[in-house]
Formats: C-alpha cells, structure tokens, sequence
C-alpha cells in the first residue's frame, strides 16, 4: 500500500498567554490520503484553525508548533526552514483562508496579481504561458476572461473568492487547505461556489481539507469526515459511515443537532459549554458534557484507535 498524502503525528499546537498555555491543538494524530477531501469540523474554538495555520507554518506569536511532525509527500513541514517552507507553499501545500478575497491586492489587477504569485513560486512558464494560465485558470473557476484585467473593487464578493481559489490551484499544489471558504458570502454565492470547488476537486484529483462549521455541508461534499473538540481530534471516517453510525458521543451529538425539518430547523446545538482550553478536564476532555461518561472518562485520557477499517475514535466506550 503507498504511503499516505499526509501524516500528521502528536501535533500540539499551544497560544502562551499570560494566564498560562491555551491547548489550542493537543496531540493530534491522522493520516490522509492522496485525492481525498476531508471536512475537519467542531465547535467553535475546537482548534480547526489553529491545525491549518499550523500546516501552513503561520502559527504567529503567542502561538507556537510545541511538538510533533506533520509530514507531506514525505517532507515534516514542522522542521522547514522559512525558505524552503516558502517555496512548499502553493508549489505542495495551499491554503484558501478564511475571508480570503480580503487578501487581494486592491490597486492590482487580478491576472498581474496570478502571473506574479506563479512567478514567486518558481513557475517555469514563459509571460505568454503565464498568460494564456490565467485565462485556464479564470474558465476553471467559472469566471470571464474579462475578469483578467479587472481591479478586486470590480468584483463582487463570491468572484473574488473564486479568483481565490485559481490562485490556489494555479501550481497544482498536492494538498489545498480550505478554512471556511464561503462563510463570508450569502448562501446562494456560497453553494455556487462551492460547487465550483466540488467540481475542480473531482476533475483535479485534488486532495483537500475542508474547514468547517456546518456538518450539513460537509455531508454532502466531502469523502471523510475529521471531528475536533477541544483541540483533540475525537472520530475519522468516512462521511456516509460517520452520519449513519457515529461512534464517538460527541459526533453523535453534533449529528442531532443539525435542524431537521420536523423541528422547522431549529438549530438545537449541544448542551454544556466547551471547557476552558488553558486548563481542559482530565481524562478525556468531552467528559463534561458527555451524556455517556463513567468514572473511567474523568482520570483516563482515550487513544485515538482504528476500531473499524479507516474509522478512528477516542473514546473508552470502543477502545476501553
Ligand atoms: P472557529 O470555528 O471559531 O474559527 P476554531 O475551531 O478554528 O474556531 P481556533 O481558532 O483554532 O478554533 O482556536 C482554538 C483555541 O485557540 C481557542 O480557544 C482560541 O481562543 C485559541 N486561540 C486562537 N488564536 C489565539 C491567539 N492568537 N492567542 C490566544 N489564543 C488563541
Ligand atoms: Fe464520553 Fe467517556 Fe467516550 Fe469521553 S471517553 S466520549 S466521556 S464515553
């Protein structure tokens, strides 16, 4: 069998504030193959962003990588040095960040902010080549060609984000990182564009992670499904396993409390508040919302195990 895309091994990812170190990803183990798309979800401040940023090698002070290898193709990211972790980005590794039409440019026109984001990654093509790349590039993501020569105030929000997203393929990195990609779009922009992404995904191969809230979303577009709480990764596997048969307590509540149409769509959400990430319980950290939880779950933290082909869980109930 080959050797997965991804291997991320005991990554722990900590903010040092003054109050002491806030756990934002803590221990974390998974592996990820080639031509997947995987949805990481939780709850708000669950460490979804904190496991991206730390891919990309973005974690800025007070944060920093404590420990651990995220290893790609082959390479640990986590011991590049800044250069050769600059020329990884978009070349291996891409990320589409949270409110990422924000990041362009506003006084250059888009195909001269394309041709010199390829320029800067060492392309080998020719300005003719580069050129002719943006035009593939703009009809990949279901944009005008006219679209070249325009300046980002000329465009509305979800054709920004799509200009985003042929940045982001535009070296045919192996693995796109993708942080909420439409949040900041209404809904109907946000699932055109999304199926922009589906559709690129599918005829690139590429393989993806896919951040997000909304376990809805992601039950209709994504192979895997990864589920954080509280900077611990709790249950992987695949999207239609997950739903119909969700082994980790926290997964199943968070699968009850999509709205259905019964409840008119009320969002129910699940009861208790995340623990504090400076001081998370002991023993497994769900414990105190954990409707299922005995003595075992407060002094033992659980191993993340494959219980089941491709399906990892931490929790006592599969593993104790
Ligand atoms: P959201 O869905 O709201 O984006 P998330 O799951 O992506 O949340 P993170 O943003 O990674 O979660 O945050 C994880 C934890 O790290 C949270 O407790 C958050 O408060 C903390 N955190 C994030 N950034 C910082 C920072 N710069 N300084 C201190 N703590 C931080
Ligand atoms: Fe619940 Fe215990 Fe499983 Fe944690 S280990 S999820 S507390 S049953």
């Amino acid at each position: 069998m080959s050797a997965p895309l991804l291997q991320v091994r005991n990554l722990k990812v900590y903010y040092h504030v003054e109050a002491g170190a806030v756990k934002a990803v803590d221990d974390v183990s998974f592996d990820m193959d080639f031509g997947v798309k995987m949805g990481l979800v939780g709850e708000s401040g669950s460490g979804k962003s904190t496991m991206a940023l730390a891919m990309m090698r973005m974690i800025k002070p007070p944060g920093k990588i404590e420990g651990g290898q995220m290893i790609l193709n082959g390479t640990d990211l986590v011991t590049l040095t800044e250069e050769q972790m600059r020329q990884t980005k978009l070349r291996n590794l891409a990320m589409i960040p949270q409110g990422a039409m924000n990041s362009l440019n506003p006084v250059m026109r888009i195909d001269k902010q394309m041709v010199d984001g390829m320029i800067d990654h060492n392309s080998v093509l020719s300005r003719d080549e580069l050129k002719a790349r943006v035009q593939e590039l703009l009809a990949s993501v279901d944009l005008d060609p006219k679209v070249a020569n325009m300046f980002p105030h000329q465009l509305s929000g979800g054709m920004k984000q799509r200009v985003c997203v042929a940045m982001s393929i535009a070296m045919e990195p192996d693995l796109i990182i993708a942080d909420e990609p439409t949040s900041a779009l209404d809904v109907v922009i946000q699932r055109q564009v999304m199926e922009t992404i589906n559709r690129l995904q599918v005829k690139l191969g590429l393989s993806m992670i896919l951040i997000g809230h909304d376990m809805g979303l992601m039950a209709q577009c994504v192979d895997r499904v990864a589920v954080m709480y509280a900077g611990r990764m709790m249950e992987i596997g695949e999207t239609r396993g997950i739903f119909r048969e969700p082994l980790h307590p926290y997964t199943q509540l968070l699968i009850e409390s999509l709205p259905v149409l019964e409840n008119k769509g009320v969002f129910s959400g699940i009861p208790g508040i995340t623990p504090s990430l400076l001081n998370p319980p002991e023993g497994c950290v769900f414990h105190t919302r954990c409707p299922k939880a005995w003595d075992l779950c407060k002094e033992r933290i659980p191993q993340f195990v494959e219980v089941q082909s491709g399906r990892w869980v931490a929790c006592h109930l599969h593993t104790a």
